[in-house]
């Protein structure tokens, strides 16, 4: 997800000051099957406890993403606090509304739960994008890291059959993607990662390094990495470039080691360097030197209809829940349009500090787009 269209929206938004909600992520679920290590939802005291009854209705979630055709939205991302396929039918329900409207579909999920139904439609339809949470490149890892025997296998189960239909329809669609937590468990194995990627043609591997938010509990701070943990992940990282550069896989590799965000994989200031000091103090207008342009493209919806401001924080807007206002009411209500104000004037929210590394660096990759097509279309 995240490409060209993506960067016309905020040319689009610089150019008349309008919002413009481009991708609207959706939290189906905090009901979980598996009990990995690097969980949040799962440790932290069972924090994010899975309550049936809180959660909203297939016909709830059908009335918001008919707001969104309304809406224009551009891509829609499926996700959970807990599992996202426990909601099965339902995601089947709305895959034909969404890709009916020539709108983009991506789900993060841990790729134990597709049935075989799901899985030739998802191929038939053209689904986008599956992000699958692999943690390692074979069963004695990831189940271990992933808190539940038998997981590894049912992936590849799941990705074999997504490949067979992609043969039958002649289809490069959906793209599977591999997002693997970096941890002490895991550092030395991402060359046999980008091998079992290529063996089942998956499109890339996306490096998650913990967060800070991990390290609340015993089993976070574990699977952290000492520095000497970071020199031979380092070592592995770059072997592993080079059999992925063969192999055409996609990865954000590259951008771990030149930035040294692995460095900083047990937190730290992520966003102060590639957020706050990535402003672009040398444009005119204010839009140009926000220093994230979330508030302007994105909302995320949680199981029980409240909105989030950001994915990376729990923050919400207090007054509306979508059980009660259309994606419209929400997205020009009085608190959104405060963060815009305090984001105009340079400053990002407290929990910004915290802010998603690969979020991060995607928003450094999207403002590194946008100066080029500035200064090509010599607006500056
Ligand atoms: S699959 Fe996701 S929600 Fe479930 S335990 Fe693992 S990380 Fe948590
Ligand atoms: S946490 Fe990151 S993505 Fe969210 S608003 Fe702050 S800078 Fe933007």
């Amino acid at each position: 997800m995240g490409n060209q269209s993506d960067i016309e929206n905020i040319l689009n938004i610089i150019s008349d000051g309008i919002p413009r909600l481009y991708t609207l992520e959706l939290t189906l679920t905090n009901k979980c099957n598996l009990n990995c290590l690097s969980c949040i939802a799962r440790r932290k005291n069972k924090e994010i406890a899975y309550i049936p009854q809180e959660e909203l209705s297939d016909k709830q979630w059908i009335k918001v993403v008919e707001d969104a055709v309304r809406f224009n939205v551009k891509e829609i991302f499926i996700k959970g606090g807990g599992e996202a396929l426990y909601r099965a039918k339902l995601i089947d329900t709305l895959l034909t509304k969404i890709k009916k409207n020539n709108i983009s579909i991506g789900i993060i999920t841990n790729g134990t739960l597709f049935n075989k139904n799901l899985i030739k439609h998802m191929v038939q339809i053209g689904f986008d994008d599956i992000y699958i949470s692999l943690d390692g490149p074979n069963a004695r890892i990831n189940d271990y890291l992933r808190g539940k025997k038998g997981t590894f296998n049912r992936i590849v189960k799941n990705i074999k059959l997504f490949n067979f239909w992609k043969e039958k329809y002649y289809s490069d669609y959906p793209h599977i993607h591999f997002v693997p937590v970096l941890s002490k468990k895991n550092y030395y194995v991402f060359d046999k990662f980008v091998l079992l990627a290529k063996k089942f043609k998956v499109s890339s591997i996306q490096i998650q390094p913990i967060q800070k938010i991990d390290l609340s509990t015993t089993l976070g701070k574990e699977l952290m990495l000492t520095t000497h943990h970071k020199m031979l992940f380092k070592k592995n990282i770059e072997k592993a470039i080079k059999i992925a550069e063969k192999n055409k896989i996609n990865n954000n590799f590259n951008e771990l080691i030149s930035k040294k965000i692995y460095k900083d994989a047990n937190f730290n200031d992520v966003t102060d360097k590639f957020v706050t000091k990535n402003k672009l103090p040398y444009f005119k207008s204010n839009f140009l030197k926000v220093p994230c342009f979330h508030p302007w493209t994105f909302m995320s919806i949680e199981i029980d209809g409240k909105i989030k401001k950001c994915n990376v924080d729990g923050s919400k807007i207090n007054s509306y829940n979508i059980k009660n206002h259309n994606l419209m009411n929400v997205w020009y209500c009085k608190e959104y349009i405060e963060m815009r104000n305090q984001f105009l004037k340079g400053s990002l929210m407290n929990y910004c500090r915290h802010c998603c590394p690969a979020t991060a660096l995607y928003i450094k990759y999207i403002k590194e787009r946008i100066k080029e097509q500035i200064y090509q279309n010599n607006l500056k």
